[in-house]
């Protein structure tokens, strides 16, 4: 065997909301392998979303193997694995048997809004928020795990037996992976349970009996570089240590290596996630962004604010499939690049809501400014640009609450960033230089970063920063004149259909 097939890989398990992926590093933290395998999304009412807890546990184990096989090294070869996963969802099973007791409750599932009104109407944001850095939102875990308890026949009385377990999936994967041995979770997904103090960095009782959970039912909460268990050996082949974990999100602002307060990462999948680094001081919100923990390495813990965008690249996907427009997302490049300029059409993609910062989630979309001479080309300009307007919100709420523009480019990432003409214009409408890194699987690359930590196979994570690699820059070339008159235009065009 060659020298680079024998020396230490690592196994990423991004554990995904639609489909599952491994992804094998080598020791100079190149992907060289993966594998990924699609899982049922069910839908039971309008608004729910459950996964089957069992089914994705089977697509990890076979994409595992599978990524394992494809990057043609043995499981002795793998030296660590780190997992980063959906947030939020939730997971419920019996101790001893280690079947879940219901299906997965996805982060989509909008199930407890009732719920989290009459918390609200209750007066209870305020302590929410200040102890979680969260919102009373059906989005977050606590209520879930409340309504599972509330609904299963039995829950309760096993919950006070001391027979359930929680999690969020990557507490559920390490659980599998470990053969029961470890219910463990980090403290990025612990902090989007509605449960969890982030200032304390621990479970909290006041949550905690707010919400009715009893706090036997809740896993230990690690850092995100430490040993999380060691997979049965029957699974892989070789007992190897789980050494790295953290959300999807915060994954991914660690492999954007965003380490200083400031730095931001914005990913574009189907949504649009941006994370900025505060610093080991949490920032409070006041313009509705939400307020989490970036990651704690060695001991010391950094905070971030996070927009969530609702429909990013699935803005797209509607041109495509929708509307059917367009034959691949990335043609929308070509059109948008020839369209008319000065069209002055604005698509509000507020299909299923607006997210951060306005939290309506009974607006609806819309596309203004149509004229005889609008058309296809304007309108997928316009889906384009509405991920780049909604951006240009949170960069302003992310201003505000710092109480500064921030001067860091803005590290973008998913696979909305391959569309050059798109990051162009998100330079130009934020006003921020845009920088698009080599690798933009960087959510699993945070994963693998950790497990590397964890596992002392890098010293530190100024590794991280030394390895990040800049593909392109974007630089802002639109005058501040017509940057202003299109924010404008947008404005107005959001001020449409809010309904609030
Ligand atoms: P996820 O992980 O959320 O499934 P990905 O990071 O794989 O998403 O990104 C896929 C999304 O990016 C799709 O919604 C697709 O419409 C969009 N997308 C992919 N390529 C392009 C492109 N060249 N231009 C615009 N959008 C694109």
């Amino acid at each position: 065997m060659s020298q680079s097939s024998t020396a230490p890989h690592i196994l990423a398990i991004d554990q995904g909301t639609t489909s599952s992926r491994a992804i094998v590093f080598d020791g100079q933290m190149r992907p060289t392998a993966s594998a990924q395998q699609e899982f049922t999304q069910i839908f039971p009412a309008d608004g729910w979303v459950e996964h089957d807890a069992m089914e994705i546990w089977r697509s990890v184990l076979t994409t595992a193997k599978q990524a394992i096989q494809n990057a043609r090294i043995g499981a002795d070869n793998i030296a660590a694995i780190g997992i980063t996963n959906q947030r939020e969802t939730v997971v419920v099973w019996d101790r001893d048997t280690g079947a879940p007791i219901h299906n997965a409750i996805v982060w989509q599932d909008r199930r407890t809004a009732a719920l989290c009104d009459q918390l609200k109407a209750d007066g209870k944001e305020g302590m929410v928020q200040a102890k979680t850095g969260l919102l009373l939102d059906p989005y977050f875990s606590g209520t879930k795990l409340k309504y599972i308890l509330d609904t299963v026949e039995g829950a309760r009385a096993k919950a006070a037996a001391g027979k359930l377990a929680f999690g969020t999936i990557d507490t559920w994967l390490v659980w599998q992976l470990t053969g029961g041995a470890s219910h463990v979770t980090d403290v990025t997904n612990a902090s989007r349970t509605l449960l969890f103090n982030i200032d304390t960095l621990s479970w909290d009782d006041e949550l905690c009996a707010l919400l009715d959970i009893p706090m036997n039912i809740l896993p230990d909460v690690k850092g995100n570089a430490a040993t999380f268990g060691t997979t049965e050996a029957k699974l892989l082949g070789r007992a190897i240590p789980i050494t790295g974990m953290a959300g999807d999100q915060q994954a991914a602002g660690i492999g954007q290596a965003c380490f200083e307060p400031g730095m931001l990462k914005s990913t574009y999948g189907t949504g649009c996630f941006a994370l900025m680094n505060v610093g080991e001081t949490r920032a409070p919100s006041h313009n509705r962004l939400l307020s989490t923990i970036a990651y704690q390495i060695d001991g010391v813990t950094h905070y971030a604010l996070e927009g969530s965008i609702f429909m990013a690249g699935a803005t797209i996907q509607w041109v495509r499939d929708g509307l059917k427009l367009i034959e691949d997302a990335a043609d929308s490049e070509a059109l948008a690049r020839d369209a008319n300029p000065d069209s002055g059409v604005y698509m509000v993609p507020a299909f299923v809501g607006l997210g951060a910062p306005y939290w309506d989630a009974d607006a609806r979309g819309a596309i203004l400014g149509l004229t005889r001479d609008s058309g296809i080309k304007e309108i997928v300009r316009a889906a384009i640009e509405s991920v780049c307007y909604q951006t240009c919100d949170l960069m302003t709420a992310m201003a505000a609450d710092r109480g500064s523009q921030g001067s860091a480019p803005l590290r973008v990432d998913g696979g909305m960033v391959a569309n050059d003409w798109a990051m162009q214009r998100l330079a130009d409408l934020t006003g921020q230089v845009v920088e698009r890194p080599k690798i933009i699987e960087t959510t699993a690359l945070g994963a693998a970063y950790l497990a590397a930590l964890g596992a002392e196979l890098i010293e530190s994570k100024d590794q991280v920063s030394r390895d990040w690699a800049r593909d392109r820059l974007f630089e802002p070339q639109m005058g501040a004149d017509e940057r202003a008159s299109r924010l404008t235009g947008w404005a107005d065009a959001v001020s449409r259909v809010l309904t609030t």
